[in-house]
Parts: C-alpha cells; structure tokens; sequence
C-alpha cells in the first residue's frame, strides 16, 4: 500500500480541519445530552460511521480518510464520540451476521447514537474463561427468558441495548452451548449497579437479569451460533482502531515535551536532565514502532481484509506501550502528573462524565487497555495457537499425574 496521503486526501485533510476549527465546542460537554448532540453533529458532518457501508447509514470512506479525522480531532482536542462499542464492534458484528431486520431497525440509530449499546460479555466467573458462562436464555416460544449476571460493563448505566452472550443449551460441549442475542436494558427484568473504580468514576457496572425477555428475532445467527459471533466482536474491538490511538499517544507525548521544557527540578528545566532526555528518546522511538503497526492494520483495513487472530498482536502491542507510555510519563514529571491534565487521550475513561483526567488517570486507566477484550496473556495463547500453530496450552492443574 501507499502510505503517502493522495492530493484527495490532502484536499480531505483541509476540509475536515476547516470543519473542526469552526465547529469543535469550546467547553467542556458535562451532559450526555451535550455529548449526543455532539455526536450527532459529527455523524451529519461524515465523521462517524466512516467505515461502514451507505447501505446502513454508514459513509463509505476510506480507512486513510477516517484517520485523518482522528487525527485532525486529536489535534484540536475534539470531545470524543458516543457509543464506541456500538459503531466499533457491535454494530460490524451485526452487519457480518445479522438478519435485514436487525439491520434496518438497529444500525442507524447506533450510529447517531439515539440508542446506546453495551456488551454483555464478561461474568463474575467467565472472563478469561468466558466459554464458562453461566447466564441462561429459555426458549419460551416467541421470545427467550433471560437468567443470570454480567460484570465489567462498560456503558451499562447509559446503555439502551446490549449484546448478550448466553446459555441456551447446557448438554452440549460448553463452546457449542452458547448463543447472541440482543437484550432490551430498559425493562424491569434488567438491573443495573454501576461500579465504582479507583480513579473515582464509574465507567462500568453490574448487570442482573431476573426473567428478563429478550425476542426471538433479536437472535444474532443461529442457536448456538454464540461462540463464533463473540469471535466477531472481539477481532474488531482487538484490531480495527489502532492508528486512532497512537495519534493520541503521539500528542500525549507532545505534551510531554512541552512540559519537559516548562517545569524545573534543581533549578534547571527537566528536559536538560539526561535521564530524562534517555526516557523521552526511548518513548519516541516506541511510539514510531506503534505508528508503522497501526498503518500495516490500515493498509490491511484498505485493502478489504477482515480481522483475524492477528488482531491479538496488535492489541498486545499498543495497550503494553500504552501502560510504559504512562509510567515513564509519571517518572518524568513526578508530583506534577498528579496536577497536570493529559487530556489527548482521555477517550474512553468515562463517556458519561466527560471530565478531564490528569497524567496520574491516564496510568491507572492504562491498565485497563491489558485486560478488557482479553487480557494480555490471553492474547499471547491466541497469537501461539492460532497464529503460530503452536500446541494448545497445557494447564499444570489439568495434566494427570
Ligand atoms: C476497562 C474494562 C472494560 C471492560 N468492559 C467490558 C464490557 O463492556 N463487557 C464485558 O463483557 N466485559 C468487559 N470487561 C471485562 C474483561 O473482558 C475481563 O475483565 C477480561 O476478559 C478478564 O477477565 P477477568 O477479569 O474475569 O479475569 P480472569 O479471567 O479471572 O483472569 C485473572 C488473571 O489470570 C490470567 N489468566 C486467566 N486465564 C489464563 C490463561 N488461560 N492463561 C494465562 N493467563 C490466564 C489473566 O490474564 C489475568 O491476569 C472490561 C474490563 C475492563 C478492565
């Protein structure tokens, strides 16, 4: 692939800086209800949905055109979007295999982001293990019973709709028992207990479901279909934004620079302390590393190939980058990062709050990034087995003595 920019894309570039300097708000959004109007404004502008087909409210545009637009909404310190999970795994799960009505009727309102999505996923004892999942479905003719519990939410308290992996046969093989299916959040039988972390925000939560209803029809794929659709979600929530986040890194680490220069320890700036110039030196040349992987998944992107198990090195990658990105950042600045806002990429700390988050946020949320969609020693069996063909892992507690 050509990685230079084409004068389509220059001229692109020019079009949608001109758009943000005259439209990106000038304070702080602290509604959800500002954060929708937000948007919506970008979804009407082009720059949301980029990717995803016309057909389905989507815009068509490239995966070069859409990294502009992270790019250029980085640069500037746009807010960020809505509805991340819906439009960046869930509703490309839909398309891959959902029915025409599922399309019609879900898709574009998750794209203006009228209706909010979370992932019913993770228990309290399947995470890892998430084939272990114990959340029932009962067929009761037209529509299934809904048992069970869901942990680590994300979105859960603001969340309309959700996608749900749940048992719906308990005789056969534990991969082969589970089915999608889509779960209405506003009803009775759906209860929500938000959870609260260390960085004081409540990003995710509980979920109880007590005889809750979910449609037949809202069924994703056939009965025990589950196992492989979950495969779906994950490749995309794994693999498909990675350029979008190094352009974040890349402005944190401007910043960094900038108050490398500003403040001062023992009289003297501390970008003249040769610790620090080894460290900052170290992160560049890390995030170039990070920057030359994300352009490989976006020539990738580009040239029509879908997400695949390699999706796990790039995962891997970035989100372990991401965490010595911050705690080199806080080794520079010392008591500083607990002041100082880093707000570049702040992203998905918390959608509903909007608050700004300091170096010291931005280090304990870089822990999140080794965990949610797979922890990373998850992701190194997914990259032996199915990348490599290496042989399955073979647990100390399973081998017969
Ligand atoms: C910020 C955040 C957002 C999240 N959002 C969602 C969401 O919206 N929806 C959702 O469903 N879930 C969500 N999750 C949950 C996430 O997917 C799980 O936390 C993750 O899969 C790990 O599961 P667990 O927490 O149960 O840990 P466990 O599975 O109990 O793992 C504990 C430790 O053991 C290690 N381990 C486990 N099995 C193996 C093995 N076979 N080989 C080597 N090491 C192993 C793990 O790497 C980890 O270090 C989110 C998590 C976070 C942190």
């Amino acid at each position: 692939m050509d990685l230079n920019y084409s004068s389509e894309d220059r001229a692109f570039r020019d079009t949608c800086r001109a758009w943000m300097e005259a439209n990106v708000p000038r304070h702080d959004l602290k509604t959800l209800d500002e954060r929708k109007q937000w948007h919506r404004k970008l979804y009407e502008a082009g720059y949301v949905g980029m990717l995803w087909p016309k057909a389905y409210g989507g815009w068509g545009a490239t995966a070069m055109q859409q990294a502009i637009v992270q790019d250029e909404m980085a640069r500037i310190g746009a807010p960020p979007t809505i509805n991340g999970l819906g439009i960046g795994f869930i509703g490309p799960t839909i398309i891959v295999h959902g029915t025409d009505w599922q399309k019609e009727r879900y898709l574009k309102k998750m794209l203006t982001a009228e209706e909010i999505w979370c992932q019913l996923y993770s228990e309290p004892n399947a995470g890892s293990d998430l084939a272990g999942l114990k959340t029932r479905a009962e067929d009761a003719g037209d529509h299934f019973v809904v048992n069970g519990q869901k942990i680590w939410t994300s979105s859960g308290p603001i969340a309309d709709w959700g996608i749900l992996l749940c048992r719906t046969d308990s005789k056969v093989a534990k991969h082969k028992g589970i089915s999608c299916v889509l779960l209405n959040m506003r009803q009775p039988g759906v209860e929500v207990r938000p959870l609260k972390q260390i960085t004081g925000h409540s990003l995710f939560s509980e979920v109880f479901m007590t005889n809750a209803r979910a449609e037949k029809r809202d069924l994703i794929g056939d009965l025990g279909q589950g196992w492989a659709i979950a495969q779906t979600t994950l490749g995309y929530e794994r693999g498909g934004n990675s350029l979008g986040r190094v352009t974040r890194y890349a402005i944190s680490f401007q910043q960094l620079v900038k108050a490398a220069k500003e403040l001062r320890r023992n009289g003297r700036p501390l970008i003249q302390d040769s610790a620090v110039r080894a460290k900052l030196g170290k992160l560049y040349a890390e995030l170039e590393v990070q920057r030359y992987a994300g352009l490989r998944v976006l020539s990738a992107l580009s040239k029509g190939e879908g997400v695949s198990s390699a999706s796990s090195i790039t995962k891997l990658s970035y989100t372990e980058f991401e965490k010595r990105f911050y705690e080199t950042a806080l080794e520079i600045l010392g008591p500083h990062g607990h002041g100082m806002s880093a707000t570049a990429d702040y992203e998905e700390i918390d959608t509903s709050s909007g608050e700004p988050g300091t170096w010291a946020t931005a280090f304990l949320w870089s822990r999140a990034g080794t965990i949610y969609s797979g922890s990373s020693e998850i992701q190194k069996n997914i990259i032996g087995e199915r990348v490599l063909g290496l042989p399955k892992e073979v647990r100390a507690d399973r081998v017969k003595a």
